[in-house]
């Protein structure tokens, strides 16, 4: 049986010269990397459809990568939910989610059968946090949170310089938030209705909008309960967590500049002066946009492969 470890720490490699294998599993592609640190040497792209199709294409690139490079470990970003902890012996494990197919599906196996190296595995925001922490937008930060705001919105805490996991992982997502009293948005999302997703993510803008967001002009009304919900989440994530920054990302966090500076205004104007330092000038530094685009994720399931390797 391989070693599949719990996430133990992103610093410090004890064989620092070895390559790594980063997975990271997303909801519309797969990426799987080999490299060292920033470095990525070969890279493998395929479309997410079943389960079967997406793994058994990753592990036939795992398994030449094997022969190639001998990686010294590999860390797995995966979309969620998912079973991180073995306490019930379903480490990998989908958890129910709305992707068809996935529900209950196997992750660590078929990638583990490929590549048998010490592994850890957590979810795709978790590994952009952590590349944002390295290379990006929170550099040299030890508490901070990335969120990202697309298909769904999805956050990866890092408390303390480390990833936040507990009895799963976070899914800060679904919060459920004070709402403006004359949103009567019913939400998108399939469990909750008017969590922070179903109020916020690509889905409900369109729903709300009739168009997506990518087409709605910046003083469109429809943002205002948009950007207001999510400066609700924001405003709890300072209150809560006491993070240094919170990093946006996603193809409706990073599309819409305006949305960036309604959120910041907002925050500013719920806290109301009450964290100290904190206000309209302040917040630009706090809740700034993410740094790596696309390579957050792959770069980011390399630095799990660190903590193991
Ligand atoms: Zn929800």
């Amino acid at each position: 049986m391989n070693k599949v470890a719990e996430f133990a720490s992103v610093t410090g490699s004890t064989q620092p010269d070895r390559m790594r294998v980063g997975v990271e599993l997303g909801g519309t592609k797969t990426i799987a990397v080999v490299g060292r640190d920033r470095e990525i040497v070969d890279r493998i792209a395929v479309p997410t459809t079943t389960p079967a199709a997406t793994l058994g294409a990753i592990a036939g690139g795992l398994r030449e990568w094997r022969r190639t490079f001998q990686p010294a470990g590999m860390g797995i970003a995966s979309f969620g939910p998912i079973s991180l902890a073995d306490r019930h012996g379903t480490r990998g494990e989908m958890l129910p989610n709305p992707k068809p197919g996935w529900s209950g599906a196997d992750v660590l196996t078929p990638l583990l059968d490929a590549m048998p190296v010490p592994t850890v595995l957590h979810t795709d925001v978790t590994a952009a946090a952590l590349a944002e922490g390295r290379y990006g937008a929170a550099q040299g930060l030890a508490d901070f949170v990335y969120v990202t705001i697309g298909t769904g919105i999805g956050m990866g805490i890092i408390a303390n310089g480390r990833p936040v996991s507990g009895r799963m992982h976070p899914e800060a997502g679904h919060m459920r938030i004070r709402r403006l009293s004359w949103d009567g948005f019913a939400g998108v999302c399939p469990f909750h209705g008017d969590c922070l997703e179903g109020l916020a993510s690509g889905p409900a803008i369109a729903a709300r909008a009739g168009v997506p967001g990518d087409m709605l002009p910046p003083d469109h009304p429809a943002w205002v309960p948009i950007a207001d919900a999510l400066a609700e989440a924001m405003t709890v994530l300072l209150l809560s967590l006491s993070c240094e920054r919170i990093v946006i990302g996603g193809g409706v966090g990073l599309g819409q500049p305006h949305l960036l500076e309604m959120i910041r205004t907002q925050v500013a104007g719920k806290l109301r002066g009450y964290l100290p330092g904190i206000d309209q000038q302040t917040i630009t530094d706090m809740i700034v946009p993410a740094a790596l685009g696309g390579d957050a994720g792959p770069l980011g399931a390399l630095l799990l492969a660190d903590a193991e390797a």
